[in-house]
């Protein structure tokens, strides 16, 4: 599957100067989100994951099929205020702004494989932070997975020597 046939660039998109990468095109086509969902997962079928970790919003999307084709649970990271229990807190800064990130204090067991997912590597500062939420609750960050990585933004330098796999790279 040529996934890149599937993303649609939007010029100028939040901002100036920015070329958005529009994943709604492959999500609606049945059969590329059918076999992205499907590649990343074999991809760690063999790593004894016990959890998939997706940032909000378009990590849940993609995170989410993820986790039920390895048949492991998934834990959402949510932008602040939103989860109801007890939660621990990232910031971080983005490619283009500032946000921050949170988990549930409970939500992961420490010693368990993680296997963290979103739809696009940027600058990393994204996945920096949710490595960083995983590891403070003792979570092992085994592997992390995208459909799109901008590998010019160099987003791997920030994730040491982690398994880092995507689908399309610009
Ligand atoms: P990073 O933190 O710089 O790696 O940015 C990654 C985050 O920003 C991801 O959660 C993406 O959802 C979002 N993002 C950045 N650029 C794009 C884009 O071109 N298309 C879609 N999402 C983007």
């Amino acid at each position: 599957m040529n996934f890149k046939d599937k993303i649609r660039i939007i010029p100028d998109f939040p901002k100036p100067g920015i070329r958005f990468k529009d994943i709604t095109t492959l999500l609606r086509d049945g059969q590329a989100l059918r076999a992205a969902v499907q590649e990343i997962a074999n991809r760690f079928r063999d790593e004894k994951i016990d959890l998939v970790v997706g940032p909000e919003a378009r990590g849940f999307v993609i995170g989410t099929p993820v986790a039920y084709e390895l048949g492991c649970g998934f834990v959402p990271l949510r932008k602040p205020g939103k989860l109801p229990a007890e939660t621990a807190k990232m910031e971080y800064g983005l490619e283009y702004g500032k946000d921050a990130l949170e988990i549930h204090l409970d939500a992961i067991q420490p010693g368990q494989r993680i296997l963290l997912v979103d739809d696009l590597l940027a600058t990393g500062g994204t996945t920096r932070a949710a490595v960083e939420l995983v590891e403070k609750l003792g979570g092992q960050v085994v592997g992390l997975a995208f459909l799109i990585e901008l590998t010019y933004l160099e987003g791997r330098k920030q994730l040491g020597d982690k398994e880092v796999f995507s689908l399309v790279q610009y």
